[in-house]
């Protein structure tokens, strides 16, 4: 017969982190740039507790958001965006974070999808905001994330945050439910067809950032001071909002100032120690590090993800500048940490050279991830440091599901979520990505679905057939290049294809080149053999025209 632990069942809540910073970390500083003026703006764990209590009483009393209420933001990095992650969640309520980068018209479906009963947004998202708020009747409230003196900037009917909390009383006391309860609510628009909406927990979230704070991890302490470059709408920051403040770190959010510039400023002011980002922004920081003769001392650790780590992007930041990279690897599915590139004490000996290859493997997989790598036919493959298959995962930071039920042939009947990607493994559980099985296109950290662009640029009446692949670029590590079969007797106008597409996908969706065709590679099923354009197309360059 079992028996049980007399252990007490408290369920993991995410207000808890908060509740814990702001009485034993209460002085320990978030520091923002504010997205409404570009000054920095400071405010302690303590205050942001107060702050976030008065947006809780907020939300219930003159929102009327309600538990499991889907609330949306729009926003950049900053201390209100923290509040609203522990301020929505911690009532009950579902904190949706919107990537700004999307084209409007998927905006409004997202919106619509999710149910989303108010909208907090930055001033940078105010014409965005008034492009789409008539088209979304189920939004009650739009809230402008500053003070009343810049509502100015907004058409559509709202109010400023400051104004909504700053009345309110801090007299709040957290719920405690079931830790199961839905918190966050992250659509992940890689591949075709609609965006999917992954939900993560209490029980998750509290999880992922236990899992976070190891030190082969991100292993941040009370004395680090962490820069979150990747956004608060890419999967939360990788989990950056719940660990920082569950270990009492400092934060510094950089608003929309993303440039190698401001970085480096922020860097220098808040002796900032430990950074988090895709390498387009690592490449943006080292151009104006280069060019200006600066230097970043006070990093010691940069966490690389979301695309993999370029070698000469390492080698330029650990051998001239003294800053460990570490690459990490996950997605929006599994909150989203899998794997992170710590060396084991074995390693110590190693030359330089062997030292780099292993650095530029995706990484070690972090306890809580369970991981198997199957072939075609789903038999599982050794980990034997050659064998590539595609990466499945499960564990209890990982999606069982999506949103409202889509995309179940993601998932295997024995409860594994199917990643897409395309990796070995060795007997040290090193995982090294080899390919992608999604068909997608990640442009400095952003999707574009190819089958979305393909079939837009087959409206085009000139075109046959048109196939989008993902081929490297020295910026954004991958941009489309669309491969076009003219209809017989048609023009071949790169030009026309480009123009037709303008109005249809985002602008940083437009393809950089476009190549026509004679006879395009199809295969046995009928589809277009994107392994044999990419054969072919294998030494493209793209014009030098940055996206
Ligand atoms: P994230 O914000 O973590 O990038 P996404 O869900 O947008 O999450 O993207 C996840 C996908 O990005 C992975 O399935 C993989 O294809 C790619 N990716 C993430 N990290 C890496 C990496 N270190 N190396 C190569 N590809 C990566």
């Amino acid at each position: 017969m079992t028996m049980h632990g007399l252990m007490m069942d408290c369920p993991l809540m995410i207000s808890d982190i908060l509740v814990h910073a702001s009485k034993c970390h209460g002085d320990q500083e978030i520091v923002t740039r504010l997205p409404e003026s570009g000054q920095t703006h400071r405010q302690n764990y303590r205050t942001t507790h107060e702050r976030t209590k008065q947006l809780a009483n907020a939300l219930i009393e003159d929102l009327g958001i309600e538990q499991g209420d889907v609330v949306s933001t729009i926003a950049w990095n900053s201390h209100r965006h923290i509040e609203l992650y522990y301020g929505i969640s911690g009532i009950g309520a579902v904190v949706h974070t919107v990537n700004p980068r999307l084209d409007p018209k998927q905006l409004i479906w997202m919106l619509a999808h999710a149910e989303a009963k108010a909208v907090f947004f930055d001033i940078q998202f105010a014409p965005l905001i008034d492009g789409i708020a008539q088209h979304c009747p189920n939004v009650k409230h739009w809230i402008l994330m500053a003070e009343d003196a810049h509502l100015g900037a907004v058409q559509t009917e709202c109010r400023s945050y400051e104004t909504l909390i700053g009345g309110k009383s801090s007299d709040f006391t957290w719920p405690v439910f079931d830790e199961r309860t839905a918190l966050g609510l992250c659509y992940t628009s890689g591949t075709t067809g609609d965006p999917k909406g992954v939900l993560y927990s209490h029980r998750s979230s509290i999880l992922h950032a236990l899992a976070c704070s190891a030190s082969d991890v991100i292993g941040v302490g009370a004395s680090g001071v962490l820069l979150p470059v990747v956004p608060m709408f890419h999967v939360n920051a990788w989990g950056i909002p719940y660990a920082a403040l569950m270990n009492g770190a400092k934060l510094v959010m950089p608003g929309p100032q993303l440039d190698g510039e401001n970085l480096h400023a922020m860097i220098e002011e808040e002796e900032v120690s430990y950074v988090a980002g895709v390498p387009t922004v690592w490449l943006g920081l080292l151009n104006y590090l280069e060019q200006n003769n600066k230097r970043i001392d006070s990093i010691k650790r940069v966490l690389i993800g979301g695309s993999a780590l370029p070698e000469a992007l390492l080698r330029a930041y650990e051998d001239k500048y003294g800053v460990t990279m570490q690459q990490g690897w996950g997605m929006t599915e599994m909150s989203p940490l899998g794997t992170v590139n710590a060396a084991l004490p074995k390693h110590g000996d190693l030359d330089r050279e062997e030292e780099i290859k292993i650095k530029l493997k995706q990484g070690r997989l972090v306890f809580g991830v369970g991981m198997r790598i199957v072939d075609d036919e789903g038999k599982e493959l050794p980990w034997d440091g050659e064998s590539s298959g595609h990466v499945q995962v499960r564990g209890p930071w990982i999606a069982s599901g999506y949103f409202k039920g889509a995309g179940a042939e993601s998932f295997t009947e024995d409860g594994w979520f199917m990643t897409g990607d395309v990796a070995y493994l060795d007997s040290d559980g090193f995982m090294t990505i080899t390919d992608r099985s999604k068909d997608v296109i990640k442009s400095g950290g952003e999707w574009i679905s190819s089958i979305d662009l393909e079939n837009e640029a087959m409206g085009h009446p000139d075109v046959e057939m048109a196939a989008a692949v993902g081929m490297p670029h020295p910026k954004w590590q991958e941009r489309p290049l669309l491969v076009v079969q003219a209809k017989a007797g048609a023009p071949k106008d790169a030009e026309s294809i480009r123009a037709f597409l303008a109005d249809k996908v985002a602008k940083w969706w437009i393809p950089d080149g476009i190549e026509f065709i004679d006879a395009m590679p199809i295969g046995a099923t009928g589809k277009m053999l994107k392994t044999k354009l990419r054969e072919i197309y294998k030494d493209y360059e793209f014009p030098a025209v940055d996206a």
